[in-house]
């Protein structure tokens, strides 16, 4: 049997993210990936390229298909966050003031000292945050498409780009826990506008979720009261998935 990999890259600048990819591939596609990521990562404004190739050693968890996507266009940011508050309130219950003070944190910079959060804030139904550091948060690693040039094709001639492929395979992983029943999101990228709120089923773009300019992003992920939440950081972090096929409507 044919081992797996982990491809992660990361730029830097003056010890500063400026962004990173990973990939999860076959031995015999190692070398092509390394190129194809150097050669993304070259034109970025980097002093510092990090490539890191660890074979997998977990068993890989398959998923069938992605979450379906469903668009939505607001003419505010505003409106969209009302949308995704009663979107929210419906699934998880939390009260809807909750939700705002949350979601405001996430445009307003949710680590303790203003800035972004790495990963992601945990939320239980009961609006309570249970991630075991709060500066930092979740992050969700260890994803890929099985065949994302293949995916990326299809998302490319439906109108999407690379990026959904990369928010869309995370939303999959994450909403595949029995555990996480919905997800909030909003790009750290100041003009890019379009965030989504994922349930159980549907993967829902809206645009805009954030005000232009903003420098600021991030991710709520709602869990179940009583979440073990040891074994949903070892999910996110450590647990190998591919992700074989979009699914449309
Ligand atoms: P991005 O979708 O890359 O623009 O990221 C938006 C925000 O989501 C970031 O500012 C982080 O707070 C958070 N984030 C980024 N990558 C991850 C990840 N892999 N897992 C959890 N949270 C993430």
């Amino acid at each position: 049997m044919e081992r797996y990999f982990s491809i992660k890259i990361r730029n830097s600048l003056e010890g500063k993210h400026i962004s990173g990819s990973e990939r999860i591939v076959k031995e015999s596609e190692i070398q092509d990936t390394i190129n194809y990521l150097y050669n993304r990562a070259k034109h970025k404004p980097a002093d510092s390229i990090n490539i890191k190739i660890n074979q997998i050693k977990n068993p890989i968890i398959n998923i069938k298909k992605t979450l379906k996507i469903k668009e939505y266009k607001f003419d505010s940011y505003s409106e969209a966050n009302r949308f995704a508050i009663d979107l929210l309130n419906n699934i998880t219950g939390i009260d809807k003031l909750r939700l705002e003070n949350l979601i405001d944190l996430i445009h307003k910079g949710a680590s303790s000292d203003g800035s972004n959060m790495r990963g992601a804030m945990v939320v239980d139904t009961k609006g309570n945050r249970l991630e075991f550091d709060k500066r930092k948060g979740v992050r969700t690693t260890e994803i890929d498409f099985k065949n994302r040039e293949k995916i990326e094709k299809e998302l490319i001639k439906k109108g999407f780009t690379k990026r959904t492929a990369d928010a869309l395979a995370l939303t999959t992983k994450n909403l595949h826990h029995p555990d996480i029943i919905a997800e909030y999101c909003i790009s750290d990228e100041p003009d890019y506008l379009t965030g989504y709120v994922s349930t159980k089923e549907f993967y829902n773009r809206l645009t805009p979720l954030k005000e232009k300019g903003n420098p600021k992003g991030g991710r709520i992920y709602f869990v179940k009261e009583n979440t073990d939440i040891k074994n949903l950081y070892e999910y996110l972090t450590e647990t190998p998935v591919l992700i074989e096929e979009l699914d449309f409507d």
